[in-house]
C-alpha cells in the first residue's frame, strides 16, 4: 500500500518570519489522518525551519539540489549541506528550472544521483508543455524524461525516489489537468517503470502538480495511481495547504 503524500514548493516567496509562521499553522493543523506531509522552502530558510519541524510530522525539503558533489561551483547548494540542514526531499527537474535555468534531461539526473549518495530523496518532476500535449508528444516527453535518469541512476534507485508528474500547462495557470488526463500520464508512468521493474512501479509514489487546490485535491487523489500532490500557490496559505493534505 503506497502512503500518500503531499508537497508544498514555496518557490521564491515570503520573508523568514512569514516562512516561520506559514510552517508553523501547518505543523498545527496536521493531524494523524493526513497524507505525509513536506514543505521545499528557499535555501536561506530551511536552517531556521528545520528546529521547527523537529519532532513533527512536517519533513522539511529543498527546491534543487546541485549536479556536482562539492568544489568551485559558486552559487550552488550541495546534498550534503541540504542533508545537514534536515532535508528529506530535493525538487530535481521542476519545469521552472528546466525553462528558465537551462536544466537538462541530464543535469536532472545527475541532480537526482547527487540528492540519493547523500539520502536526501528526489522528487523528480517530468511533465509536457501544452505545445507538446497538442502536438501529442506527452508520452514521448515522459520517455525522455524517466529514461535520462533511469540511464544515469539505474532502475534499482527509484525504489528511494518520489516521482511528480506535473503538466507545464497546468503550473501557476490555474488550469488544473482532469482527473482523468491526470491518471491516464500517472499510469503511463507506473507501466513504463513496471516494464523495468514491477515492484519499484507499485511502490512508486507519484505526485501530481498543476493548480491543485482545496476544491480539486479529492478528486485527483481518488485516482488509483495519484499518490498526493506538489502544491505550489495553494501551499503558501496554511489553510488551502492542510486542506489539500487532508484530501487524501
Ligand atoms: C509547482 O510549482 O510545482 C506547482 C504545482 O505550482 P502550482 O500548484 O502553483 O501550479
Amino acid at each position: 500500500m503506497r502512503r500518500s503524500l503531499v508537497v508544498g514548493n514555496w518557490k521564491m516567496n515570503g520573508t523568514l518570519a512569514s516562512a516561520e509562521a506559514l510552517a508553523k499553522g501547518v505543523i498545527a493543523g496536521l493531524s494523524p489522518s493526513s497524507a505525509d506531509a513536506a514543505i521545499c522552502a528557499p535555501y536561506v530558510f530551511l536552517p531556521k525551519l528545520q528546529d521547527l519541524v523537529k519532532g513533527t510530522n512536517l519533513a522539511l525539503g529543498a527546491q534543487n539540489v546541485a549536479d556536482k558533489e562539492s568544489g568551485a561551483f559558486t552559487g550552488e547548494i550541495s546534498a550534503a549541506m541540504l542533508s545537514e540542514v534536515g532535508c528529506k526531499y530535493a525538487i530535481v527537474g521542476h519545469s521552472e528550472r528546466r525553462t528558465y535555468y537551462g536544466d537538462t534531461n541530464e543535469s536532472v539526473a545527475a541532480r537526482f544521483c547527487q540528492a540519493l549518495s547523500k539520502g536526501v530523496i528526489p522528487i523528480l518532476c517530468i511533465g509536457e508543455t501544452l505545445e507538446q500535449r497538442e502536438q501529442d508528444q506527452t508520452f514521448a516527453v515522459i520517455d525522455e524524461q524517466l529514461a535520462a535518469v533511469i540511464n544515469a541512476a539505474g532502475i534499482a534507485a527509484f525504489a528511494g525516489a518520489v516521482i511528480a508528474y506535473e503538466p507545464v500547462w497546468a503550473i501557476g495557470t490555474g488550469k488544473t489537468a482532469t482527473d482523468e488526463q491526470a491518471q491516464e500520464v500517472h499510469h503511463y508512468i507506473r507501466q513504463y517503470l513496471a516494464a523495468k521493474d514491477q515492484t519499484i512501479a507499485d511502490n512508486m509514489q507519484i505526485l501530481y502538480g498543476g493548480s491543485a487546490k482545496p476544491d480539486n485535491a479529492k478528486g485527483l487523489f481518488a485516482m488509483p495511481d495519484i499518490d498526493g500532490g506538489l502544491i505550489g500557490g495553494a501551499s503558501l496559505d496554511a489553510d488551502s495547504f492542510l486542506k489539500i493534505c487532508h484530501s487524501v
